[in-house]
């Protein structure tokens, strides 16, 4: 538990037994995340937390950088326990996000915004989501 505290700490979180418990069962699932998902990660750990209580943690580890919150892929709120910066595809047919590592996506965006920065904003961050259903094998019949 003694990373978990670490990382409690090292983002001005106080440590709580409900937020180590959801974020060392956030790092064991290490994917992209529902709220529900997590609810029932920690049902599995035999760990009863609210949907709401769950949900205002997670809430809070986004607010904070711990996790990332997946914009496009709409509802319901699909939270990625990984912060690095990635792309997404997500699957319309199957609502299923699939990470699209692509460095030279975002230096090319990157170098695309600094030369034409939009006025009055600040970039927080690239958040890249290509929208997409599988690919239909042709027919063969
Ligand atoms: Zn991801």
């Amino acid at each position: 538990m003694e990373q978990y505290r670490r990382i409690l700490k090292d983002h001005g979180l106080q440590i709580t037994r409900q937020r180590l418990l959801v974020l060392k069962t956030l790092k064991e699932l290490n994917c992209h995340v529902t709220v529900e998902q997590v609810c029932g990660a920690l049902k599995e750990r035999n760990i009863v937390l609210t949907v709401a209580t769950v949900y205002n943690i997670l809430n809070l580890f986004e607010k904070s950088g711990i996790i990332m919150r997946l914009s496009a892929a709409g509802e319901p709120v699909i939270f990625d326990v990984n912060t690095h910066e990635h792309a997404h595809v997500c699957d319309l047919s199957s609502r299923e996000v699939v990470d699209y590592n692509d460095k030279e996506l975002f230096q090319m965006i990157k170098e695309y915004i600094h030369a034409h920065p939009p006025k009055n904003f600040e970039i927080e961050r690239i958040d890249i989501n290509l929208i997409a259903v599988p690919k239909t094998k042709g027919e063969t019949a």
